[in-house]
């Protein structure tokens, strides 16, 4: 069937992308780009690290200037879907304006989980999610004397390192045991603790808070739930995302951890896709498992992928995901999904802040982790888009290289 009208809802990372690669496809029906933010569509990586320290302004964030919607034909339109009319084949927008298609996008991301105790709405608390987030903040974290970063995942540590080196007193406190211990190897972990504390960060690791204290409607402070009270002006919290399910939810379509879609990231209704942070997809890379990755390149990756299928170019999603986070002088890069693996192998050192961990379920290599080796994360993608195998015994031999493992293998 040819289609004359693709609405897309969410104009971040993977809304815009689909609408873009649709156009570069050759797509010449129409295409409405509903985002419920102001501006232009923008990337959101910096806006926790380079955009916070003023090393990007923000009309660098935007994917592409006001020009190129006007010239490709997108109609970026700032509203909030409130309603999928499914029968009818339309969605019904903040302000009543109705928009049908023949085939919709959900790209609407995820929002911040909430700290939810007492004291999480005075004036000096922040989470990170939007530009206005990173713009109220960035003036706050330059004079800010004692930070205190709640939760020591990518956005919190980023913030961490971020309030270091504008020379805040800097503490982070999380209910784990260790750094990014959803994402990473505990190998990692210790190095980018080292790194921290090295840059005089303090971490208080299995602890919860209580809540946030203040003063004349300002934060002064952070009560742990061993009653001890870190001072503080600033408070920066990080502790996971809720994807966005709202409308999906009311329309009736399948929901589990996110918007459910197949292999082809359709929902359970044929003229509806999802895509980016808010879908649930069968991964190939976690054995099948329905599973919702948040990272940018997943959401592009997906994106592409939907553009493809409305161009009648239909395969199955098997993008390998990675991701990666920038912390003071360490880029991490993660290629594969490092959960559930069963032994590890490491190469570089750590003392030298170049340093990988390889990551073996079953003796399948499923993930590396890179830390500053930029050549291993690019050996590792290769190797888990295809046949063949690395095996533990292989990269425990004296001197092993990675990349030159993965140059002699190509088939
Ligand atoms: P989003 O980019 O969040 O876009 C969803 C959009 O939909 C939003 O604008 C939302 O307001 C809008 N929307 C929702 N509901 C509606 C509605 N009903 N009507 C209209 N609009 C709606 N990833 C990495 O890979 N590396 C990084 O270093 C990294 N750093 C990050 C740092 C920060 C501070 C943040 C917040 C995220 C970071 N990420 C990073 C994650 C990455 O940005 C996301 O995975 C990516 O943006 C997901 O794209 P998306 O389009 O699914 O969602």
């Amino acid at each position: 069937m040819t289609l004359s009208s693709v609405v897309i809802v969410g104009a971040g990372q993977a809304g815009f992308q689909v609408a873009a690669s649709l156009r570069q496809g050759g797509f010449a029906g129409k295409i409405s780009l509903v985002g419920d933010e102001p501006g232009l569509p923008y990337q959101r990586p910096p806006l926790s690290k380079a955009y916070l320290l003023g090393k990007i302004k923000a009309e660098n964030l935007f994917f592409r200037p006001a020009a190129f919607f006007d010239e490709q034909q997108i109609d970026l339109i700032h509203d909030k879907a409130v309603l999928i009319d499914r029968q009818n084949q339309r969605v019904v927008l903040e302000s009543e304006k109705a928009l049908e298609y023949d085939h919709l996008v959900l790209a609407t991301g995820a929002h911040n989980r909430a700290l939810s105790i007492p004291g999480e709405h005075l004036e000096g608390v922040f989470g990170i999610k939007t530009l206005a987030d990173a713009d109220a903040l960035a003036p706050r974290a330059k004079a800010a004397r004692n930070v205190v970063v709640i939760g020591c995942g990518f956005i919190g540590l980023e913030f961490a390192a971020v309030a270091a080196a504008q020379e805040a007193s800097v503490q982070v406190i999380d209910r784990g045991e260790r750094l990014m211990a959803r994402a990473i190897s505990p190998q990692m972990s210790e190095l980018f603790l080292k790194a921290h504390e090295s840059w005089g960060v303090k971490f208080h690791f299995s602890q919860a808070v209580d809540q946030i204290i203040g003063e004349n409607g300002k934060v002064t402070g952070v009560e742990k739930a061993d009653g001890e009270v870190l001072p503080a002006d600033l408070v920066v919290y990080g502790i996971g995302v809720i994807p966005n399910i709202t409308l999906a939810t009311e329309a009736g379509l399948e929901i589990e951890n996110g918007i459910k879609v197949d292999a082809h990231l359709l929902t359970n209704d044929p003229h509806i896709s999802a895509i980016g942070d808010v879908a649930c997809f069968p991964c190939i890379h976690n054995q099948g498992e329905h599973t919702r990755i948040e990272s940018v390149p997943n959401a592009m990756d997906q994106a592409r992928a939907v553009s493809a299928r409305l161009l009648g170019k239909a395969t199955p999603f098997v993008s390998t995901p990675w991701f990666w986070t920038d912390q003071g002088n360490l880029k991490l890069q993660i290629v594969g999904l490092s959960t559930g693996y069963d032994s590890t192998v490491t190469l570089g050192s750590m003392e030298t802040d170049q340093f990988s961990v390889l990551c073996f379920r079953r003796d399948h290599l499923v993930a590396v982790e890179s830390c500053n080796r930029p050549g291993d994360h690019l050996a590792g993608k290769k190797l888990l888009s295809r046949p063949p195998e690395l095996t533990p015994r292989e990269a425990r031999k004296p001197d092993f290289d990675l990349k030159a493992w993965e140059v002699a293998h190509r088939s």
